[in-house]
Protein backbone atom coordinates (compact mmCIF):
# COMPACT_ATOMS: atom_id res chain seq x y z
CA UNK A 1 0.00 0.00 0.00
CA UNK A 2 1.56 3.06 -1.09
CA UNK A 3 0.39 6.69 0.37
CA UNK A 4 0.76 9.84 -0.99
CA UNK A 5 2.32 13.18 1.15
CA UNK A 6 1.93 16.30 -0.37
CA UNK A 7 2.32 19.94 1.08
CA UNK A 8 0.06 21.23 3.80
CA UNK A 9 -1.84 23.64 1.84
CA UNK A 10 -5.10 22.05 1.34
CA UNK A 11 -6.55 25.32 -0.17
CA UNK A 12 -5.01 28.41 -0.83
CA UNK A 13 -7.30 30.09 1.64
CA UNK A 14 -6.63 28.05 4.54
CA UNK A 15 -6.63 29.16 7.53
CA UNK A 16 -4.92 26.38 10.10
CA UNK A 17 -1.35 26.49 10.99
CA UNK A 18 1.37 25.06 8.43
CA UNK A 19 2.54 22.58 10.87
CA UNK A 20 1.58 19.37 8.68
CA UNK A 21 1.56 17.59 4.83
CA UNK A 22 -1.83 15.83 3.92
CA UNK A 23 -1.80 12.69 3.26
CA UNK A 24 -3.96 10.67 0.63
CA UNK A 25 -6.72 8.42 2.26
CA UNK A 26 -7.98 7.22 -0.42
CA UNK A 27 -5.23 5.29 -1.23
CA UNK A 28 -5.67 2.99 1.68
CA UNK A 29 -8.26 0.32 0.70
CA UNK A 30 -10.05 0.57 3.96
CA UNK A 31 -10.55 4.52 4.08
CA UNK A 32 -13.90 5.65 3.47
CA UNK A 33 -14.27 9.71 5.23
CA UNK A 34 -15.10 12.45 2.72
CA UNK A 35 -12.80 14.49 5.43
CA UNK A 36 -8.82 15.17 4.79
CA UNK A 37 -5.94 13.69 6.74
CA UNK A 38 -2.34 14.92 7.28
CA UNK A 39 0.69 14.09 9.31
CA UNK A 40 2.55 16.99 11.64
CA UNK A 41 6.18 17.65 10.76
CA UNK A 42 6.61 17.01 14.56
CA UNK A 43 5.71 13.50 13.83
CA UNK A 44 8.95 11.80 15.14
CA UNK A 45 9.24 13.74 17.72
CA UNK A 46 5.63 13.16 19.09
CA UNK A 47 6.48 9.22 18.59
CA UNK A 48 9.37 9.80 21.03
CA UNK A 49 7.71 11.47 23.98
CA UNK A 50 4.34 8.58 23.18
CA UNK A 51 7.17 6.26 24.17
CA UNK A 52 8.45 7.93 26.90
CA UNK A 53 4.88 8.41 28.60
CA UNK A 54 3.92 4.74 27.80
CA UNK A 55 7.25 3.71 29.83
CA UNK A 56 6.12 5.93 32.69
CA UNK A 57 2.40 5.26 32.82
CA UNK A 58 2.17 1.47 32.63
CA UNK A 59 3.41 -0.96 34.26
CA UNK A 60 6.58 -3.17 32.38
CA UNK A 61 4.19 -6.46 30.84
CA UNK A 62 1.50 -5.24 31.39
CA UNK A 63 -1.80 -5.63 28.94
CA UNK A 64 -1.98 -1.68 29.01
CA UNK A 65 1.99 -1.18 28.01
CA UNK A 66 1.47 -3.70 25.14
CA UNK A 67 -1.52 -1.66 23.80
CA UNK A 68 0.54 1.60 24.41
CA UNK A 69 3.42 0.35 22.31
CA UNK A 70 0.78 -1.03 19.06
CA UNK A 71 -0.85 2.52 19.19
CA UNK A 72 1.99 4.08 18.84
CA UNK A 73 3.35 1.72 16.00
CA UNK A 74 1.30 2.67 13.09
CA UNK A 75 4.28 3.37 9.96
CA UNK A 76 1.45 5.53 8.83
CA UNK A 77 2.21 8.19 11.78
CA UNK A 78 0.93 8.00 15.40
CA UNK A 79 -2.43 8.82 16.20
CA UNK A 80 -1.43 12.04 17.80
CA UNK A 81 0.64 13.04 15.08
CA UNK A 82 -2.10 12.32 12.56
CA UNK A 83 -5.58 13.42 14.01
CA UNK A 84 -3.67 16.64 15.63
CA UNK A 85 -2.02 17.69 12.94
CA UNK A 86 -2.54 21.21 13.18
CA UNK A 87 -1.29 21.88 16.31
CA UNK A 88 2.30 23.67 17.25
CA UNK A 89 4.72 21.29 17.98
CA UNK A 90 5.40 22.34 21.22
CA UNK A 91 1.70 22.00 21.64
CA UNK A 92 1.29 18.77 20.31
CA UNK A 93 4.06 17.07 22.14
CA UNK A 94 1.72 18.25 25.32
CA UNK A 95 -1.77 17.73 24.19
CA UNK A 96 -0.43 14.28 22.92
CA UNK A 97 1.16 13.25 26.66
CA UNK A 98 -2.23 14.48 28.66
CA UNK A 99 -4.02 12.32 26.30
CA UNK A 100 -2.00 9.38 25.86
CA UNK A 101 -2.39 9.27 30.30
CA UNK A 102 -5.67 9.26 29.42
CA UNK A 103 -5.92 6.27 26.73
CA UNK A 104 -3.65 4.12 28.85
CA UNK A 105 -6.24 5.16 32.37
CA UNK A 106 -9.22 3.78 29.92
CA UNK A 107 -7.13 1.01 28.95
CA UNK A 108 -6.27 0.25 32.67
CA UNK A 109 -9.86 0.69 34.00
CA UNK A 110 -12.19 -1.19 30.93
CA UNK A 111 -11.51 -4.21 32.33
CA UNK A 112 -12.20 -3.08 36.38
CA UNK A 113 -16.15 -3.69 37.29
CA UNK A 114 -18.11 -0.30 36.95
CA UNK A 115 -17.48 0.63 40.48
CA UNK A 116 -13.89 0.39 41.18
CA UNK A 117 -13.69 1.67 37.58
CA UNK A 118 -15.43 5.25 38.83
CA UNK A 119 -13.42 5.22 41.83
CA UNK A 120 -9.94 4.77 39.70
CA UNK A 121 -11.43 7.89 37.98
CA UNK A 122 -11.97 9.90 40.78
CA UNK A 123 -8.21 9.11 42.21
CA UNK A 124 -6.47 10.21 38.78
CA UNK A 125 -8.76 13.35 39.54
CA UNK A 126 -7.21 14.42 42.07
CA UNK A 127 -4.38 16.14 40.44
CA UNK A 128 -6.66 18.16 37.96
CA UNK A 129 -5.62 20.97 40.01
CA UNK A 130 -4.35 24.64 38.73
CA UNK A 131 -1.96 24.46 41.42
CA UNK A 132 -0.63 21.04 41.03
CA UNK A 133 2.79 20.49 41.97
CA UNK A 134 4.47 17.23 40.77
CA UNK A 135 7.75 17.63 43.19
CA UNK A 136 5.14 17.26 46.45
CA UNK A 137 2.72 13.95 45.11
CA UNK A 138 2.61 10.92 47.18
CA UNK A 139 1.00 8.24 44.98
CA UNK A 140 2.60 5.44 43.62
CA UNK A 141 0.13 5.40 41.09
CA UNK A 142 1.94 5.45 37.51
CA UNK A 143 -0.80 7.56 35.77
CA UNK A 144 -0.74 9.69 38.79
CA UNK A 145 2.76 10.22 38.79
CA UNK A 146 3.17 10.68 34.88
CA UNK A 147 -0.11 13.09 34.73
CA UNK A 148 1.34 15.88 37.10
CA UNK A 149 4.16 17.08 35.73
CA UNK A 150 2.74 17.15 32.12
CA UNK A 151 -0.40 18.82 33.55
CA UNK A 152 2.18 21.42 35.49
CA UNK A 153 3.94 22.38 31.90
CA UNK A 154 0.50 22.87 30.18
CA UNK A 155 -0.62 25.41 33.17
CA UNK A 156 2.27 27.04 32.26
CA UNK A 157 2.76 26.97 28.31
CA UNK A 158 -0.97 28.91 28.41
CA UNK A 159 -2.17 29.97 31.55
CA UNK A 160 -5.03 31.88 30.13
CA UNK A 161 -6.70 28.74 29.05
CA UNK A 162 -5.59 26.46 31.75
CA UNK A 163 -8.94 27.09 34.36
CA UNK A 164 -11.16 25.86 31.24
CA UNK A 165 -8.41 23.08 30.80
CA UNK A 166 -8.93 21.44 34.01
CA UNK A 167 -12.52 22.14 33.81
CA UNK A 168 -12.60 20.16 30.62
CA UNK A 169 -10.73 17.37 31.88
CA UNK A 170 -12.72 17.27 35.16
CA UNK A 171 -15.77 16.87 33.09
CA UNK A 172 -13.85 14.34 30.71
CA UNK A 173 -13.23 11.91 34.15
CA UNK A 174 -16.41 12.46 35.66
CA UNK A 175 -18.28 11.48 32.15
CA UNK A 176 -16.60 9.13 30.00
CA UNK A 177 -17.37 6.13 31.51
CA UNK A 178 -20.18 7.13 33.69
CA UNK A 179 -22.95 4.35 32.85
CA UNK A 180 -22.31 1.11 33.43
CA UNK A 181 -23.63 -1.50 31.72
CA UNK A 182 -24.43 -2.14 28.22
CA UNK A 183 -26.78 -0.08 25.98
CA UNK A 184 -30.12 -1.57 23.98
CA UNK A 185 -30.53 1.50 21.78
CA UNK A 186 -28.63 3.63 19.27
CA UNK A 187 -30.33 6.75 20.29
CA UNK A 188 -29.33 6.11 23.80
CA UNK A 189 -26.18 4.96 23.14
CA UNK A 190 -24.55 7.43 20.73
CA UNK A 191 -24.74 11.23 23.32
CA UNK A 192 -22.56 9.00 25.28
CA UNK A 193 -20.68 7.34 23.43
CA UNK A 194 -18.93 11.08 22.18
CA UNK A 195 -18.03 11.78 25.91
CA UNK A 196 -16.79 7.92 26.10
CA UNK A 197 -14.68 8.34 23.26
CA UNK A 198 -12.81 11.50 24.64
CA UNK A 199 -14.52 13.75 21.32
CA UNK A 200 -14.98 16.62 23.90
CA UNK A 201 -11.44 16.58 24.76
CA UNK A 202 -10.24 16.47 21.91
CA UNK A 203 -12.30 19.21 20.45
CA UNK A 204 -10.98 20.79 23.25
CA UNK A 205 -7.12 20.40 22.52
CA UNK A 206 -7.89 20.52 18.47
CA UNK A 207 -8.64 24.79 19.43
CA UNK A 208 -5.93 24.36 22.21
CA UNK A 209 -2.95 22.91 20.13
CA UNK A 210 -3.81 25.72 17.63
CA UNK A 211 -3.61 29.10 20.54
CA UNK A 212 -6.71 29.33 19.86
CA UNK A 213 -10.56 29.82 21.50
CA UNK A 214 -14.08 29.58 20.18
CA UNK A 215 -16.15 32.17 21.90
CA UNK A 216 -19.68 30.76 24.08
CA UNK A 217 -21.42 32.24 21.04
CA UNK A 218 -19.45 31.11 18.71
CA UNK A 219 -19.42 27.58 19.89
CA UNK A 220 -23.12 27.51 20.20
CA UNK A 221 -23.62 28.54 16.76
CA UNK A 222 -22.01 24.72 15.65
CA UNK A 223 -22.44 22.55 18.52
CA UNK A 224 -24.54 20.38 16.03
CA UNK A 225 -22.31 20.19 13.60
CA UNK A 226 -19.72 19.22 16.48
CA UNK A 227 -21.94 16.54 18.00
CA UNK A 228 -22.61 14.96 14.20
CA UNK A 229 -18.82 15.07 14.06
CA UNK A 230 -18.80 13.50 17.88
CA UNK A 231 -20.98 10.58 15.62
CA UNK A 232 -18.17 9.70 13.40
CA UNK A 233 -15.58 9.90 15.70
CA UNK A 234 -16.54 7.54 18.17
CA UNK A 235 -18.81 5.22 15.65
CA UNK A 236 -15.56 5.02 13.58
CA UNK A 237 -13.47 3.85 16.22
CA UNK A 238 -16.38 1.23 17.44
CA UNK A 239 -17.05 0.04 13.28
CA UNK A 240 -12.79 -0.22 13.42
CA UNK A 241 -12.14 -1.95 16.57
CA UNK A 242 -15.00 -4.05 16.72
CA UNK A 243 -12.97 -7.38 15.96
CA UNK A 244 -10.48 -6.61 18.54
CA UNK A 245 -13.17 -5.66 21.03
CA UNK A 246 -16.05 -8.19 20.99
CA UNK A 247 -14.64 -10.87 23.17
CA UNK A 248 -13.79 -8.31 25.94
CA UNK A 249 -14.26 -9.24 29.81
CA UNK A 250 -16.61 -6.18 30.30
CA UNK A 251 -18.78 -5.45 32.27
CA UNK A 252 -20.19 -2.52 30.30
CA UNK A 253 -18.91 -3.12 26.29
CA UNK A 254 -18.65 0.34 24.68
CA UNK A 255 -19.20 -0.67 20.94
CA UNK A 256 -22.23 0.32 18.16
CA UNK A 257 -21.68 -3.25 16.51
CA UNK A 258 -23.13 -4.83 19.65
CA UNK A 259 -25.91 -2.29 20.12
CA UNK A 260 -27.07 -2.24 16.23
CA UNK A 261 -27.45 -6.44 17.34
CA UNK A 262 -29.53 -6.18 20.40
CA UNK A 263 -31.62 -3.05 19.07
CA UNK A 264 -32.74 -4.70 15.49
CA UNK A 265 -31.79 -8.81 16.17
CA UNK A 266 -29.30 -8.89 13.53
CA UNK A 267 -25.95 -10.73 13.23
CA UNK A 268 -22.27 -8.53 14.05
CA UNK A 269 -21.49 -8.68 10.46
CA UNK A 270 -24.70 -7.06 9.01
CA UNK A 271 -24.71 -4.99 12.31
CA UNK A 272 -21.13 -3.67 11.40
CA UNK A 273 -22.86 -2.70 7.70
CA UNK A 274 -25.41 -1.08 9.16
CA UNK A 275 -23.01 1.34 11.88
CA UNK A 276 -21.10 2.23 8.67
CA UNK A 277 -24.22 3.36 6.78
CA UNK A 278 -24.49 5.56 10.42
CA UNK A 279 -21.57 6.94 10.12
CA UNK A 280 -22.01 7.87 6.28
CA UNK A 281 -25.02 9.68 7.28
CA UNK A 282 -23.43 11.51 10.59
CA UNK A 283 -20.98 12.59 8.05
CA UNK A 284 -23.92 13.97 5.54
CA UNK A 285 -25.57 15.43 8.12
CA UNK A 286 -22.46 17.17 9.55
CA UNK A 287 -21.76 18.63 6.18
CA UNK A 288 -25.14 20.21 5.50
CA UNK A 289 -25.15 21.59 9.21
CA UNK A 290 -21.28 23.25 8.14
CA UNK A 291 -23.29 24.42 4.67
CA UNK A 292 -25.98 26.24 6.75
CA UNK A 293 -23.84 27.71 8.93
CA UNK A 294 -21.45 28.96 5.97
CA UNK A 295 -24.85 30.84 4.79
CA UNK A 296 -24.19 33.41 7.39
CA UNK A 297 -20.82 36.05 8.39
CA UNK A 298 -18.91 33.11 10.24
CA UNK A 299 -15.59 34.05 12.23
CA UNK A 300 -11.92 33.55 11.44
CA UNK A 301 -11.84 30.85 14.65
CA UNK A 302 -14.64 28.92 13.63
CA UNK A 303 -13.33 28.45 9.99
CA UNK A 304 -10.45 27.80 11.35
CA UNK A 305 -11.84 25.07 13.74
CA UNK A 306 -14.10 23.61 10.54
CA UNK A 307 -10.99 23.12 8.89
CA UNK A 308 -8.64 21.67 11.99
CA UNK A 309 -11.86 19.17 13.36
CA UNK A 310 -12.31 17.89 9.80
CA UNK A 311 -8.73 16.85 9.67
CA UNK A 312 -8.69 15.47 12.64
CA UNK A 313 -11.79 13.61 12.12
CA UNK A 314 -10.28 12.56 8.50
CA UNK A 315 -7.35 11.65 10.36
CA UNK A 316 -9.03 9.54 12.48
CA UNK A 317 -10.38 6.92 9.77
CA UNK A 318 -6.58 7.23 8.43
CA UNK A 319 -5.28 6.46 11.43
CA UNK A 320 -7.75 3.42 12.22
CA UNK A 321 -7.46 2.36 8.29
CA UNK A 322 -3.60 1.56 8.61
CA UNK A 323 -3.28 0.61 12.68
CA UNK A 324 -1.35 -2.59 13.27
CA UNK A 325 -3.88 -1.93 16.65
CA UNK A 326 -7.04 -3.55 14.34
CA UNK A 327 -5.10 -6.50 12.76
CA UNK A 328 -3.67 -7.46 15.69
CA UNK A 329 -5.84 -9.91 18.04
CA UNK A 330 -4.42 -9.55 21.52
MG1 LIG B 1 -13.14 0.81 20.41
Amino acid sequence: MQVTARPSDITPSSSVPSVFTTVEGHDVPVFFSRYPAGISIAAADVEAAMYAIGELASKAGSRERRRALIRHTNPYGDPFAVCHCTAFPERLALLSSLVEVMWIHDDVTEEMDHTEACRAHDELATVLRLDVDPSSLESNNPRLKTLAPVLRKTIDMDPEKAPAMIEMLKTYLATFDNIGGNFTRMEEYMPHRIANCGYWMSSYFIRWGMGMALSDEDYASIEQYDIAMGNVLGLTNDYFSWNIEKDQQTDRMRNGVMVLMKEHHVTADAARMMLLGIIVDEESRAAKLKEERLKRPASQEILQYFEAIELYVGGSCYWHSTAPRYQVYE
